[in-house]
């Protein structure tokens, strides 16, 4: 008997709480059910009923290249072949490290990283590291950045936890999250009175500087020019999670965005996943030298791995990174991904339907209203029952969306204007039927 997503959901709920390793692939937010997904090619998914979909999610962002590409998986089944892991120091990690500081450049400040397997270790680690070296405990993040779900970033975090309308998560002790200030994305005012009340006790503030889990906001110049010297002023750590946006929305992240904008800016940390694993798992974070030299082995503060700098991970990671240093191949991917959400905002328009694009890079973003949101409560505020009859209708005629409308998308450099024409003609039919 031929499988369907819905016998194998039944079967994973049996033993898979809610049937997914990760609750934003259950659907809850858009309802329906989950597709199961059985291979990927290129831009394209198969689900486990044999049907085919362009796939603009790419595991949440580190398929930049599509699915299979030759390169990596030469590189992968090479590596696996040398063995899986080995506990010990191995000449790829050191490899990676470099590629990655290489691809930063010197003015990101960054001369050493620490290889994880996971964002929410880096992003955990990258906090510990700030608490070590200021000494202070305080750390302050924003309403809608996510930060993986370590316990004291667990407060009122976007993404999966908005599905949930949990302001924070269940088993995070108050004790622990007392040390985290929340304040609202883009807001100068929040920004300025936090620091001039606890300034001196901010051990860090963590951003996501081109917000990727409250769908795409990003930070005003205004924003980050004052967050920069309020950071400095009082010695507190600016560290950009960039687990999403790192090599993703251009060959130095969101930061080479803002570098851009704003001559001689660099945070203080920064913290990678996702398209540094090219889809294996693998994480860093990394900085100066001399705050990289708080850690253990060299330091006094504390952070370990079993599979860190995983044999085939790295493989994988460094083939990627490979790829994306092509000369051209930012802009064609931003050329790519413009000409979808260009091509959706014309779609939208043409019907008759309020909605907003933005895009960087291969990632980007949509809205169901008139202008961009600029933080959490508006973007919570946008349209989500036409999001999600569009999401449907999306799905419905293979083209596989985020299933929430709090999420970014992606486009990989395997999407050929085939596939961006195919997904505007079923946009068409679909804002049609909203
Ligand atoms: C995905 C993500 C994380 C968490 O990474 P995981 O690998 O899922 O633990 C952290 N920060 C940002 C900005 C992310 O997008």
């Amino acid at each position: 008997m031929p499988q369907t997503n819905q016998a194998l959901f039944e079967r994973a709920q049996r033993v898979i709480p809610g049937g997914v390793n990760s609750p934003v692939r259950a659907f809850r937010a858009v309802g329906g059910t989950p597709r199961f997904i059985t291979r990927a090619q290129g831009p394209f998914i198969h689900d486990a009923e044999g049907r085919r979909y362009v796939d603009y999610i790419g595991s949440w962002g580190p398929m930049i290249l599509g699915h299979g590409h030759p390169a990596v998986l030469e590189a992968v089944q090479k590596a696996a072949a040398d063995g899986f892991s080995f506990g010990a120091p191995t000449e790829r990690e050191i490899e990676l490290a470099e590629a990655i500081i290489a691809h930063l450049g010197p003015d990101s400040g960054v001369e050493q990283v620490r290889l994880v397997s996971s964002g929410t270790e880096a992003g955990m680690s990258a906090l510990r590291l700030a608490r070590g070296a200021t000494g202070r405990n305080l750390i302050v993040k924003f309403e809608g950045c996510y930060h993986g779900h370590a316990d004291a970033l667990l407060v009122k975090a976007g993404s999966g936890l908005a599905t949930f309308g949990f302001p924070t998560s269940a088993g995070v002790p108050d004790d622990v999250v007392k040390h985290t200030l929340v304040l609202e994305y883009n807001n100068l005012e929040q920004l300025d009175a936090a620091f001039a009340r606890r300034g001196d006790d901010i051990a860090c503030v963590m951003l996501e500087a081109i917000a990727g889990n409250m769908n795409f906001v990003r930070a005003s110049v205004p924003f980050m020019t004052r967050l920069r010297e309020l950071c400095t002023k009082h010695g507190a750590m600016l560290v950009f999670d960039e687990v999403m946006t790192g090599f993703r929305v251009g060959a130095r992240g969101a930061w080479g965005v803002y570098a851009q904008l704003m001559p001689g800016f660099r945070p203080d940390l920064f913290v990678f996943g996702k398209v540094i694993g090219g889809g294996m798992p693998l994480a860093a974070f990394g900085g100066s030298r001399a705050v990289m030299g708080r850690l253990a082995p060299l330091g006094p503060v504390y952070q370990a791995g079993t599979l860190s700098g995983n044999p085939v991970a790295t493989a994988c990671g460094l083939a990627t990174l490979r790829e994306i240093g092509r000369p051209g191949f930012f802009e064609a991917l931003g050329d790519s991904t413009r000409a979808l959400v260009n091509g959706l905002k014309a779609a939208a328009d043409a019907a008759g339907v309020p909605f907003v694009v933005d895009s960087e890079g291969g990632m980007f973003g949509f809205f169901f209203t008139d202008t961009l949101p600029q933080h959490y409560g508006t973007v919570m505020a946008t349209d989500k029952e036409r999001f999600n009859r569009f999401f449907h209708a999306m799905l419905d005629r293979g083209v596989y969306l985020a299933p929430a409308l709090y999420e970014a998308g992606f486009v990989s450099a395997a999407h050929t204007p085939a596939e961006i024409e195919a997904t505007l003609a079923a946009a068409r039919e679909a804002f049609a039927t909203l």
